[in-house]
C-alpha cells in the first residue's frame, strides 16, 4: 500500500472503508505535491495520495526548462522576469505573486541542484541557461537566457530528484489511490470547512477516507479535454472538478494555452527550447512569418501570440502539405550535435512519430492545447479562495491545478516548472505552520457516502453509452469550437454539445464490473469531469468578450482594459444537468492586483503588448 520505511499502519477499517489519520494530505505527486511534501513531510504527519505512481506524473513529461534570473550566461534581473511575466499574461497576472515567482525563483533553482539535479552546464561549471519564448532583458529589448534546463528532459530530472528526496525524508505516498471527494463541512456561518479526501484503492476497489487538518491540492492540468493535446491521457482535471463540485469558485478557466509546436496532426510537444536554440518557423514558401508580426523577438514571441500567427498563416492559404494545415519548424541549421545533445529527446519524437529527422528536414507542425492558465483560486501562501476575500482554512492548491494567478491569461515558457516548485514549497510550508495551532474537523457520519453512490451508479449502470464515444466526441468538439480562435457562436455550439453529452453520460456503460484495476470504472469517473471543465471552460469563454492572452474572440478581436482587466470566478449553484449553464454556473469577477511604488505609481501599468 505505500512506499516508504515509515509507512503508516494505524489505519482503521469500518462498513468496508478504511480510515486513516494525518496532519497534511496531499493530493498528487507530480513537482507541485512532491515539493509539498518535502517541506511538510519534516514538520507534520503527512501523506500523499496520487492516482499514477510518483515518477510517472506529467512533470516527467517537461522538457524544455524552469526560469529563474541567475545571469550565470547574460545580464539579468528579478525585475526583468517580472515585467516579462506580467506583460506575457497580457496584463492579468496579479502583480504581488508574479514578483514572489519571480524572486523566490534563483532559491527554487538553488534548492534543487542542492537536492541532486543534474543541470546543464556553462563551461566554466555554471548552470547553464537557454532563451525562452517572452523572458527578454531590459523590458523586451533583446531575448534573454534565463531557462535553467537538463538537456530537453528539465521535467524528468526534476521529478526524479523530488522522488528521491521524498524518499529520503521517509513520506508516506498512497499509490495509485484516486482522490475522489474533498470532505467538507459547513459551519455555522455558511462557511466551508475541510475535513479530509475520500479516495479510491485502484488496486482493490476500496474506499479510504483520509481525515485530515490541512489538504494541498497538487492534480496537474486538464488538457484532456481536448483532441489534440501535449498533454498525458490522466489530465482529466480531477482536483480541479472535485473542488468544482464542493461548491468553490475556479478562476480564469476559459484561458488555455495552445503550445504552437504540436507535432501536426499528433500534438505530441517539441519543445520551444528548440526555437530558444534557434529553430525557425517557417510557411510553405519557407518564409520566416513571425519576423512579420513580431519583429523584435520573432518566433521567441509569447506562445498566444505565435499560437495565432500560425493558424492565420494556414487559413490564409501559406500552410504546408498536401492539405496545406501545417507550417514547418525547422532546425536543419542547427546541426547534429546541437540536436543530438541539447534536444535529443524532440530529435527522436519527430523521427519516430512522423518519420522525419529534423537534423536533414523541417518538421511539420501546429498548435496543441497545453496549459491551464486557470484554475482553484489562491493566495500567495497557496491557501484556497472561497470567495474574493475569505479563504477555506486548511485548504491549499499549487501547480498547474491552482490559479495564483501568476500566469494571467497566458503563461510564459518556463514559468510552471517554476510556479510547482515556488507555490509547491510556499503552501507545503504554510499547510505545516497551520496544522500546528488547528483542530480536526471532526468527520460527518458517512464521509464516503457520496463517492459510493456514484462509483455504484457508474458501475451498475445497465446503459449503452461507452466512455471512449463520448469522450472522443466532446475532444473534437473542443477542437473544433473552443480553440485558439473562438466565437459567440462556436461557444454556444460546443455547450450544447456538452449538454447532449451530459444527458448520453446518465446512460453509460461501464463493461468491469470488477473491483480489482478497474481502469474501466476510473475511466467513466474521470470523463464526468471533464465534461464539467469543458463545460465552464466554454461558459466563461463566452462571457469574456474580448481578446487577452490565450483568449482570442474573433467576434471582440481586442483586448478590452475598461470592462474585463479583471478574473472570472464561476461556481456551481445548481443541477449541472440543466440544459442552459446559467442555470447552474455563476459567474463573477475578481480584481487583478498591481504593485505600486513608494510614490503610488503602478510598477507594471498595461501596455499595449508589442514584441
Ligand atoms: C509535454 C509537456 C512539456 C512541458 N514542458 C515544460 C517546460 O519545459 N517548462 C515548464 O515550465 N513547463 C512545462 N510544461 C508544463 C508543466 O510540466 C506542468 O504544468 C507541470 O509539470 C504540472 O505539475 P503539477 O505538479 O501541477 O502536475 P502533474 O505533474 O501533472 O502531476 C499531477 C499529479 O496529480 C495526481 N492526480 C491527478 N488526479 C488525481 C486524483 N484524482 N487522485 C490522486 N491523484 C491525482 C497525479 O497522479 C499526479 O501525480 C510541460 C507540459 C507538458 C505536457
Amino acid at each position: 500500500m505505500t512506499t516508504s520505511s515509515t509507512a503508516e499502519s494505524t489505519s482503521v477499517v469500518k462498513d468496508g472503508v478504511h480510515y486513516h489519520q494525518f496532519d497534511v494530505v496531499i493530493v498528487g505527486a507530480g513537482g507541485a505535491g512532491m515539493r509539498a511534501a518535502i517541506e511538510a513531510g519534516p514538520g507534520a504527519k503527512t501523506a500523499v495520495i496520487t492516482k499514477l505512481y510518483p515518477t510517472r506524473s506529467h512533470t516527467g513529461a517537461a522538457q524544455g526548462g524552469m526560469a529563474a534570473a541567475l545571469a550565470n550566461v547574460e545580464e539579468d534581473s528579478w525585475e526583468w522576469h517580472t515585467f516579462d511575466t506580467i506583460k506575457g499574461g497580457d496584463y492579468l497576472v496579479d502583480q504581488d505573486a508574479a514578483e514572489i515567482l519571480a524572486k523566490e525563483a534563483i532559491d527554487a533553482v538553488i534548492d534543487l541542484e542542492n537536492m541532486g539535479l543534474p543541470f546543464n552546464r556553462t563551461p566554466e561549471g555554471k548552470i547553464d541557461q537557454r532563451r525562452f519564448g517572452g523572458h527578454t532583458a531590459d523590458h523586451g529589448k533583446t531575448p534573454v537566457r534565463r531557462a535553467c534546463y537538463a538537456a530537453d528532459r528539465t521535467g524528468h530530472m526534476i521529478l526524479q530528484t523530488l522522488f528521491q528526496n521524498c524518499v529520503k525524508l521517509g513520506i508516506n505516498f498512497f499509490n495509485e489511490f484516486y482522490a475522489l471527494d474533498l470532505i467538507t463541512v459547513k459551519d455555522e456561518n455558511g462557511d466551508t470547512q475541510v475535513a479530509g479526501v475520500v479516495a479510491y484503492d485502484l488496486a482493490t476497489g476500496e474506499l479510504h477516507v483520509f481525515h485530515s487538518k490541512a489538504v494541498i491540492f497538487a492534480t496537474g492540468g486538464f488538457g484532456k479535454i481536448y483532441k489534440t493535446t501535449s498533454n498525458a491521457h490522466t489530465l482529466t482535471g480531477d482536483g480541479v472538478g472535485i473542488v468544482w463540485r464542493k461548491g468553490l469558485p475556479l478562476e480564469d478557466i476559459e484561458f488555455f494555452q495552445f503550445h504552437p509546436t504540436g507535432l501536426a496532426g499528433l500534438g505530441i510537444l517539441l519543445t520551444e527550447g528548440a526555437r530558444g536554440e534557434g529553430a525557425i518557423l517557417r510557411n510553405a514558401s519557407g518564409e520566416r512569418f513571425m519576423e512579420r508580426y513580431a519583429p523584435t523577438i520573432k518566433d521567441l514571441a509569447p506562445r498566444d501570440i505565435v499560437a495565432r500567427c500560425m493558424v492565420k498563416e494556414v487559413l490564409e492559404g501559406r500552410g504546408a502539405g498536401p492539405h496545406k494545415d501545417y507550417v514547418y519548424l525547422d532546425c536543419t541549421h542547427l546541426g547534429a550535435e546541437v540536436l543530438e545533445t541539447k534536444l535529443p529527446d524532440i530529435t527522436e519524437f519527430a523521427r519516430t512519430y512522423l518519420g522525419v529527422d529534423p537534423v536533414v528536414e523541417p518538421v511539420p507542425v501546429m498548435p496543441t492545447a497545453h496549459y491551464a492558465m486557470g484554475g482553484i483560486p489562491t493566495n500567495i501562501k497557496g491557501e484556497v479562495l472561497q470567495a474574493n476575500d475569505k479563504i477555506v482554512p486548511g485548504l491549499y492548491a499549487a501547480g498547474e491545478c491552482a490559479c495564483v494567478s501568476v500566469h494571467g491569461s497566458n503563461r510564459l515558457g518556463t514559468n510552471s516548472l517554476l510556479d510547482i516548485n515556488v507555490f509547491g514549497k510556499r503552501s507545503g510550508r504554510n499547510a505545516v505552520e497551520y496544522v500546528q495551532s488547528a483542530d480536526f474537523v471532526p468527520l460527518p457520519e458517512d464521509p464516503a457516502a457520496e463517492v459510493r453512490e456514484m462509483i455504484e451508479g457508474l458501475r451498475n449502470n445497465t446503459g449503452t453509452e461507452r466512455v471512449a464515444v463520448l469522450r472522443k466526441k466532446l475532444q473534437e468538439e473542443m477542437d473544433a469550437n473552443a480553440q485558439v480562435f473562438r466565437t459567440e457562436e462556436t461557444l454556444t455550439n460546443v455547450m450544447g454539445t456538452i449538454h447532449d453529452l451530459r444527458q448520453r453520460y446518465k446512460n453509460i456503460h461501464v463493461d468491469d464490473k470488477g473491483s480489482r484495476f478497474n481502469t474501466d470504472l476510473l475511466e467513466a469517473v474521470e470523463l464526468g469531469f471533464l465534461l464539467d471543465l469543458a463545460e465552464i471552460v466554454a461558459y466563461a469563454a463566452r462571457n469574456r468578450k474580448e481578446s487577452r492572452g490565450g483568449h482570442m474572440r474573433e467576434d471582440f478581436p481586442d483586448r478590452d482594459d475598461e470592462n474585463f482587466m479583471q478574473h472570472t470566478m464561476a461556481y456551481l449553484t445548481g443541477d449541472p444537468h440543466s440544459p442552459d449553464p446559467e442555470d447552474h454556473i455563476r459567474l463573477d469577477w475578481k480584481p487583478v492586483v498591481f504593485t505600486k511604488n513608494e510614490k503610488g505609481e503602478l510598477n507594471y501599468p498595461p501596455l499595449e503588448r508589442k514584441y
